[in-house]
């Protein structure tokens, strides 16, 4: 059995050599592969990877040729993973090594896809962690997918789950939610998430909200879709507005300022119209979205278990 560890790393020089010996020591007695994928970094990493990977043949390097993103590391990692079984783990250590035994027994017991669910976050900000609890419960809600709330991408998957996502065509890739869609046997294996020891977060607000739109706008067309109810609603309201003025012209026709109430429901009546119409395209824009993922149909479980 092999198995392959991926691990994204950008300028994370202060840290990679603990992690490194870290993860070795903790596999060492396991076959393993280390996919060490530097995503363009400007620091040493590089330098520092090359010449512990001299030491460790067994282990492989990816270098991206600029920053690509955290999502296009965990991409090119699997392409290269030749293991049984594949574990996604974070380059700072903040995901602790030693839960992958953990994750390995779950594996053999028959899941193919084992989560690190984080108990308690050590060190983050409460707005980081408000965010995240807001992400996970808004997802839930706007795809018909359940992403487990408080998981991160560290996780085990096995070969067949692998060989699945690769052959997911999309391009912008949200692996916490094609995991999730390509579904099989999944279990989770708790946590405490640890502070960084060293180096700062490379996920700031800008790339942590691309994350949560490209992770919202690839599994749910929603958004295309919710000009169509308020346009229904502003529709609504255009006829309630003519049928006021009808009637207040009626009852109290010495108050009412020619002109105006017929151009206030004329405006929100097209309004809601070109809203409505919106939303229809929206309908065939999600439609046209869908067939473009070239996602399959369903996805057959072999494995008997
Ligand atoms: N990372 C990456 N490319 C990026 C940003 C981050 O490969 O553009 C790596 C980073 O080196 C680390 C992992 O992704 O190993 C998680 O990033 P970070 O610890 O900054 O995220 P946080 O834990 O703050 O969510
Ligand atoms: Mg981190």
């Amino acid at each position: 059995m092999l198995l392959s560890v991926i691990v994204p790393l950008y300028n994370e020089e202060e840290i990679v050599e603990k992690t490194f010996s870290v993860l070795e020591e903790e596999l060492k007695n396991i076959e393993h592969e280390i996919i060490f994928v530097n995503d363009g970094s400007k620091d040493k990493t590089r330098e520092i990877l090359e010449k512990l990977l001299l030491q460790t043949p067994h282990n492989k390097l990816v270098n991206f040729s600029r920053n690509f993103g955290h999502q296009a590391a965990f991409s090119a990692g699997i392409d290269k993973a030749e293991g049984d079984a594949v574990v996604i783990i974070d380059g700072d250590l903040q995901d602790p090594p030693a839960l992958i035994h953990a994750m390995l027994e779950k594996w053999r017991e028959g899941y193919q896809v084992v989560y690190a669910q984080r108990r308690k976050r050590k060190g983050e900000t409460f707005f980081k962690k408000f965010t995240a609890y807001a992400f996970y419960r808004c997802f839930a809600k706007l795809t018909n997918i359940e992403i487990p709330p408080d998981t991160g991408d560290f996780r085990l998957m096995d070969r067949v789950v692998v060989d699945h996502l690769k052959n997911l065509p999309e391009r912008s890739r949200f692996l916490r939610g094609l995991v999730c869609w390509v579904g099989f046997k999944k279990i989770g294996v708790f946590y405490d998430r640890a502070e960084r020891t060293a180096g700062k977060s490379k996920y700031p607000f800008r790339k942590m909200f691309r994350l949560a739109f490209d992770g919202i706008t690839g599994f749910s067309s929603a958004p295309l879709k919710i000009s169509f109810s308020v346009g229904c609603l502003s529709t609504l309201l255009a006829m309630a507005l003519f049928i006021w003025t009808i009637l207040e012209k009626i009852l109290t026709p010495e108050t009412t300022v020619p002109g105006w109430a017929s151009l206030m429901t004329a405006i929100v009546f097209l309004g809601g119209v070109q809203l409505i119409s919106i939303g229809i395209l929206g309908e065939y824009i999600g439609r046209i979205y869908e067939e473009v993922k070239q996602r399959p149909l369903y996805i057959e479980d072999k494995s008997g278990k």
